[in-house]
């Protein structure tokens, strides 16, 4: 490979200014590639002109690219893949391409049209790239880094990234002295120090407690295996069972595969499974030995036995379950608690508007408590630390509203400052 580092570019084609929809592209002489292929998180509030137009772009960034690099499955990470060719290769982790996977199996099937490999030992040499992939803590399950060499160049990309959670010490794995470091800075301008999931687990324990009498409806998501196992360990400590739909049934068990300290159905008596009539009609239609297969009888849970029982159960919640909500917990104390962005509360969509309407109809009964929740991103302090471990040459800013603020928060580095859809040269920094 002869190629130097001045025929190597970058663009951020979009995450230079915004938090979520990353995709960047590197250029080498001989091969481009993608890293992260996102849907901007306000893409259900656009236009159709301009959620058409998103789609035009990412069709036009995925034209005629070798690979795609997948740091995690988030939407606001992967939510484009659907527009790539057929057969393009994408790079991703063995948990990701799980979540893949299961998604195919429940919903919508990226895997028959993309060709997804994992890394084998963490390392993968591909056209004019040599890639490391690092395993960094965040709200997604097998959620990386990547580490690209390329004539001569380092550069690393830290995805969503925190330290606050249960594997919050991976970042010390990190490689040390990269040249470029495109760095995720969600949490900047929010000046919060975070919490940990330990403290979030601290926090359903006094919210079962304290309303007691009530069934707990608390809407997280299955893939987000520290909460997960906050919630699972909160039902644990409190007396009650927590009830999953057979979806984030399949997720744990697959993480127990990799993990087998995660709770599952099949391993742990207070983990029931409900079977919400949305999905469980869709499922009976493609093939019901998935719903049904894997699972005993006394591990199936009817949620009419949560309206007789509120005070024994803890119910996994997602809004689409509201039509089941309505049939059987009409009568029903059940308390929600989000634990979750606050902002899917805040959006438009048609199922968070009939759940606030359906709450606010008997306050009598049904109460929204506040959320218990924890960023799936580093704090302003963490993200130092981060700085500190890695010392780059080059931060590159990324996923946030405040790339401005790196030059502040980081005086004793270099700050590139990108704009959508700007080429950047690799400078020899070495010089
Ligand atoms: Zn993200
Ligand atoms: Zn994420």
């Amino acid at each position: 490979m002869n190629s130097n580092q001045n025929d190597i570019k970058f663009i951020i084609h979009r995450g230079s200014h915004q938090i979520g929809g990353n995709c960047v592209e590197l250029v080498a002489p001989n091969s481009k590639i993608l890293i992260d292929c996102g849907l901007p998180l306000d893409y259900d509030e656009q236009t159709p002109e301009t959620q058409k137009e998103i789609r035009e772009n990412a069709r036009k960034w995925l034209n005629n690219c070798d690979a795609i690099f997948l740091s995690h499955y988030h939407g606001d990470h992967y939510g484009l893949l659907c527009e790539a060719p057929i057969g393009t290769k994408v790079f991703t982790s063995d948990e990701t391409a799980m979540l893949m996977e299961l998604s195919g199996i429940f919903g919508e099937d990226l895997t028959q049209r993309l060709d997804i490999h994992t890394f084998e030992n963490g390392v993968i040499t591909f056209k004019d790239f040599r890639i490391t992939q690092y395993i960094v803590d965040h709200s997604a399950y097998g959620a990386c880094a990547f580490l690209f060499e390329v004539g001569g160049q380092t550069l690393l990309y830290s995805g969503d990234i925190r330290l606050h959670g249960k594997k919050g010490i991976l970042y010390k794995h990190l490689p040390q002295h990269v040249d470029y470091l495109f760095l995720e800075g969600t949490n900047l301008g929010r000046g919060v120090k975070q919490k940990t999931e330990r403290a979030v687990e601290n926090e359903f324990v006094k919210r079962f407690s304290s309303y007691q009498d009530n069934a707990h409806l608390v809407w997280c998501s299955s893939q987000n295996i520290d909460r997960m196992v906050a919630l699972y360990r909160a039902c644990l400590r409190t007396g009650r069972t927590l009830c999953i739909d057979p979806y984030t049934a399949y997720v744990l068990e697959f993480a127990y595969s990799v993990h087998p300290t995660i709770p599952t159905a099949k391993t742990h008596p207070n983990l029931m499974i409900y079977y919400p009539h949305r999905l469980t009609t869709m499922m009976m239609e493609r093939d019901k030995t998935i719903i049904y297969g894997p699972y005993s009888k006394e591990k199936k849970m009817d949620l009419a036995d949560l309206a007789m029982n509120p005070s024994k159960y803890v119910l996994l919640f997602r809004p689409k379950l509201l039509g089941d909500l309505k049939k059987y917990l009409a009568d029903t104390k059940v308390c929600l608690t989000n634990s979750i962005w606050a902002q899917y509360w805040e959006q438009n969509k048609p199922e968070i508007i009939s759940l606030k309407e359906w709450l606010a109809e008997k306050p009598e009964l049904r109460q929204k408590l506040p959320d218990i929740h924890t960023s799936g991103h580093a704090d302003v302090a963490s993200l130092q630390k981060i700085v500190e471990h890695v010392q780059p040459k080059c931060i590159v800013p990324i996923h946030t509203e405040m790339p401005e603020t790196y030059k502040t928060l980081f005086p004793s580095y270099t700050v590139l400052n990108a704009t959508d859809e700007t080429p950047i040269e690799l400078i020899n920094t070495k010089e």
